[in-house]
């Protein structure tokens, strides 16, 4: 039998051991968060737009886990000049606390807490259930293929860190952080959800069909947050270890991966498309055979710690912001007022690098703040 013919075969349902239980939650209570936040962002433009009639100015700071580029901007900014810009605060700690967890237990953010690696996955299930049905088989990417579509995401990424740590100052970072465009960043990504034009609504429906027919379509070939998350799982000290010695060769590893490394050709997974979801882990039934392992000391990680790891490294940064008192933004209602009435008018500050041009967005600035009286 072929490695393919292998992959395609089901993994029975029986194999998956309590991490898939506890990861499965954990992906229910992000959603269920991230829900909640989109509920009570809501609430806080309904007081906008109805003048304090509806709604309440109640902002739930988490809505900056969903602003990246800002956060990343964000968190250059304080590591050139030691400036918590207050912006997106929460942004900040959110970004870090991804990042550290990407650097414990690899790509971990994506098959544990994020919103879309879960729908991806939901979709992925339901697109495989049904390649299964009709072709008796899974539907994957030929590999010439594979390879330069998977380059995509770290092209995207090398454009942002081109233009984010190659080309901007820390004052062009500040009159970018400073501007009502980046203030209520935030409102604009909402406005674009919900007044959605057809071009968007066409690229989404898109995309959710290709991830239909292709397994994690978006998050394999295009999400930049992916990509950086991947090169952090490489220097990641945690990796999946295969005792070759134990190993009876079974397959069940790989045909568990939703990621289509072959797990049982390897002693350590390096993959960079490896989300840590531990499907392999679960699925294999030799005793000690495939394990997590700090590879500098090589120390075994039991099973049990998997969560608590991936929890408390994400929280750690948050509950830092929070009891340090930099979780909530310091934007005013006053502020917020004007800059929602003109955001159909406030583009994307670009060309920074220039002084003249960075003068003339620093003007603008004082000009909206000289609005709200700031
Ligand atoms: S190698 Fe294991 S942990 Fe990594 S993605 Fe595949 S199944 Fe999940
Ligand atoms: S590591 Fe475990 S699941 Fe994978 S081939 Fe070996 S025995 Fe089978």
């Amino acid at each position: 039998m072929t490695t393919t013919e292998k992959i395609n075969k089901p993994v029975k349902k029986e194999r998956e051991g309590k991490l898939q239980s506890s990861r499965f939650w954990v992906q229910i209570a992000f959603t269920i968060l991230c829900i909640w936040i989109g509920i009570e962002f809501y609430y806080f433009l309904r007081f906008f737009e109805t003048g304090g009639l509806e709604g309440s100015f109640s902002r739930p700071p988490g809505v900056e886990g969903f602003l990246p580029i800002s956060s990343m901007m964000s968190v250059y900014y304080f590591a050139i000049t030691g400036d918590l810009h207050q912006a997106h605060p929460a942004g900040f700690f959110i970004f870090l606390g991804i990042v550290s967890l990407s650097f414990l237990l690899g790509k971990s953010f994506c098959s544990w807490i994020c919103p879309v690696g879960f729908i991806s996955e939901a979709i992925g299930d339901f697109g495989d259930a049904i390649s299964m049905k009709l072709f008796k088989r899974k539907i994957s990417i030929p590999k010439f293929l594979d390879y330069p579509l998977r380059s995509i995401k770290y092209l995207l990424l090398a454009f942002f860190v081109y233009a984010i740590f190659m080309s901007m100052s820390a004052a062009a970072l500040k009159a970018f952080l400073d501007s009502p465009y980046n203030v209520i960043s935030d409102v604009k990504m909402y406005y674009f959800f919900a007044d959605i034009s057809q071009f968007a609504f066409t690229v989404i429906a898109v995309l959710f069909i290709l991830s239909v027919v292709i397994r994690n379509f978006w998050c394999r070939y295009l999400c930049p947050y992916g990509a950086l998350l991947g090169i952090m799982s490489i220097i990641s000290p945690l990796k999946i270890k295969r005792d070759a010695e134990k190993c009876t060769s079974c397959s069940l590893c790989t045909k568990a991966c939703p990621n289509r490394i072959v797990v049982e050709k390897v002693n350590y997974v390096l993959s960079d498309e490896c989300s840590s979801c531990m499907k392999c882990v679960d699925a294999c039934p030799v005793r000690d055979t495939l394990y997590l392992q700090q590879v500098v000391t090589g120390r075994r990680v039991k099973k049990k710690y998997v969560t608590p790891l991936v929890l408390g490294s994400f929280f750690f940064f948050i509950t830092l912001g929070i009891i340090t008192g930099n979780w909530q933004n310091k934007i005013t209602k006053e502020e917020y007022e004007v800059y929602i009435e003109m955001k159909n008018s406030l583009g994307h500050p670009t060309g920074l690098e220039s002084d003249e041009h960075r003068e003339l967005i620093e003007q603008r600035n004082k000009d909206a703040k000289d609005a709200v009286g700031k």
